[in-house]
Order: structure tokens, then sequence, then C-alpha cells
């Protein structure tokens, strides 16, 4: 069966955006993101103008701010203290890639745990770590979101994570591993210098991939019954198409769909859900942080 990220995802924003009306009936301000483009990477540009336009639709006031790819590091960080500083801003992204010259550690410090929706500062890794959570990274927290609307089991079943990025794999498997009502996994999580990588997919009541190669995990590589998250996304030629290219994911959908009780497909899988899940910390952040109009 497939797991329709983009209806679930609009279905999610729909509710976000009754609770965001009674706020604003009640006579207090909207929820306002914010998100930081730097330069001009189109698949960047596409991923902040879908964050945008959710939360429009879903009425929470959003800022998108560009600057060029030279700017500095100094003028960065100096943007991220003015942001910190606005007490009408509930939360804030920097989009990443980063240009060279810019150091993302820097920047993820920088950003204020409070207004860190991405959940990528160490003070909310931490947080996360030790189950009490205040915002989680948002692409797992879109998974999370997933299982649990879709009412797949996770309790006692094997899990495999392949890929451990600090923002998709290693989180995730930090995630499914906790002793919560989506988690309780036994979870493996492999990356590239793991040994036979198929017979730990293999093994997967639930495999999640997230390592950036299209079509990498094919049917050979995934049991029965399993279900499989796929987090990937890669453009590749496709003479058929008009732009001369398509978007895949990490999984060879077409080979390995037949054999899944459940599986994401891309795009309209994961990438729908990573917004929601931020638009969900940024509702939080205004929650938890927002002093009053
Ligand atoms: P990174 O490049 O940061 O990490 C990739 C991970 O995959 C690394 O841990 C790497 O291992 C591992 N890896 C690479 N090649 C192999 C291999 N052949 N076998 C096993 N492991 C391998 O990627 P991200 O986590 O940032 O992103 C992964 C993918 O997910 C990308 O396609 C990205 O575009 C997509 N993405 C999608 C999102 C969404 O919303 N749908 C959000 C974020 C990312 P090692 O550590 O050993 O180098």
């Amino acid at each position: 069966m497939n797991i329709d990220g983009k209806a679930l995802s609009e279905s999610i924003q729909k509710e976000l955006g009754i609770q965001v009306q009674a706020i604003t009936e009640s006579g207090r301000r909207a929820p306002h993101l914010a998100a930081i483009l730097i330069g001009e990477n189109p698949a960047s540009a596409a991923y902040v103008r879908n964050k945008i336009k959710a939360c429009e639709k879903a009425g929470f006031k959003s800022s998108l701010i560009q600057r060029p790819v030279d700017i500095s590091e100094t003028e960065l960080l100096a943007l991220i203290e003015d942001m910190n500083n606005d007490k009408l801003l509930d939360g804030y992204i920097v989009q990443l890639p980063l240009p060279a010259h810019i150091s993302e550690e820097k920047v993820t410090l920088a950003i204020h745990p409070n207004k860190d929706v991405d959940g990528f500062h160490p003070y909310n890794v931490g947080l996360m770590t030790i189950g009490k959570p205040q915002y989680l990274p948002a692409t797992p927290f879109g998974i999370l979101m997933m299982l649990e609307r879709y009412g797949i089991e996770t309790t006692g079943k094997r899990c495999v994570v392949v890929g451990r990025s600090n923002i998709v794999g290693t989180p995730m498997s930090i995630l499914m591993s906790r002793n919560s009502k989506v988690g309780n996994c036994t979870v493996t999580l492999v990356h590239s210098r793991s040994k036979d990588m198929k017979a730990e997919c293999l093994r997967a009541d639930i495999l999640i991939v997230a390592i950036g190669k299209a079509n990498f995990v094919t049917a050979d590589m995934v049991a029965d019954g399993a279900v499989v998250i796929d987090v990937g996304i890669n453009s590749i030629a496709d003479a058929s198409t008009k732009s001369g290219q398509r978007l895949v994911g990490d999984v060879d959908f077409d080979g390995v769909a037949a054999k899944c009780s459940f599986i994401t497909p891309v795009p309209g899988g994961v990438g729908p859900m990573t917004v929601t899940g931020l638009l969900v910390n940024t509702l939080k952040a205004y929650e938890l942080y927002a002093q009053s109009l």
C-alpha cells in the first residue's frame, strides 16, 4: 500500500489551520515562521517555497529572507541574532546547504533553541535523545506522524535505518528506539562502512532509507511485507519529461513496491510530511514562547 504523504500532510495542515484560526479569532497574532535562503540553489529555493506556501495555507504568518551567496558569515550571524531577538517571530530555519565559506555548525549553534523549529540545535537534539523533546527534527518527526496516522505497529519490530546524517538518519534511529508510542523498535543503523548491506536490510520489518543515492535499495534487499520509508530525493535524467529530469528516491519504487506492506513514493511521501513537521514545531514554539499579541 502506498503511504500518501501529500494527502496526509494536507489533512494535518488543515487541522493546524483550524487551530490557527481559533488563535487569530481570539484576537491573538498568528504564529510566525521565517526562512533564510542563501544564494540561488534551485532545490533549496523550491523547498523553501513549499514551506512558505504551506504556512500561508494554514494561516501562519511567513517571511522569506533572501541573501546573496556571498553574504559573509558575520553578516549571517548578525541576521540570526536579530531574528533571535524578534519578539514577533516564533521560529525560523536556515535552509541547508550553506555556501562553503559559512560554517553550518556555527549557524546551527547561533539559532536560539526556542526558535530552532528545524530541531537541529544540540540543545534540542539532547532533549530528543533523553526522551523529553522540545522540537523534533522535521523529517524524522514527519515520518513518526506518518507511521502513527497509518496505524503502523512499531513496538518490538526490527527497524533498519540506512544513513546516519545529523538531520535524518541519526535522529531517526534514536526516535525509533525510544520507549514511546511510535518507536520501541530494535534498531540497526547502517551507513557507507557497514558490511553486507543487503543482509542488514533484509532483516528489517521497517526499513528507512536516507542516503541520497537514486534507486539504491532494490527488491532483493527488502523482506516480504516490510514497511519501506524512502527519504531520498534525487534528480535523474529522463528525456520523456519537459525538464529532462525527474525526481526519484533512494528506493527502486517500481521493483520494491509489490513486496511491501507499506511504501512511501517520491515525490509525495516523506517530503510533504517534513513541511508538516516544521509547521507543528512552529505552532508549538508559538504556544510555548509567544508573549501576547
Ligand atoms: P547525507 O549526505 O548527509 O548523509 C548520507 C548518509 O548516507 C551518510 O550517513 C552516508 O554514510 C550514508 N551513505 C551514503 N552512501 C551509502 C551507501 N552506499 N550505503 C550506505 N550508506 C550510505 O544525507 P541526508 O541525510 O541529508 O539526506 C539523505 C537523502 O535524503 C538525500 O537524498 C536528501 O535529499 C534527502 N532528504 C530528504 C528530505 C525530505 O524531506 N524528504 C529531508 C532531508 C534529506 P557515511 O556517514 O558513512 O558517509
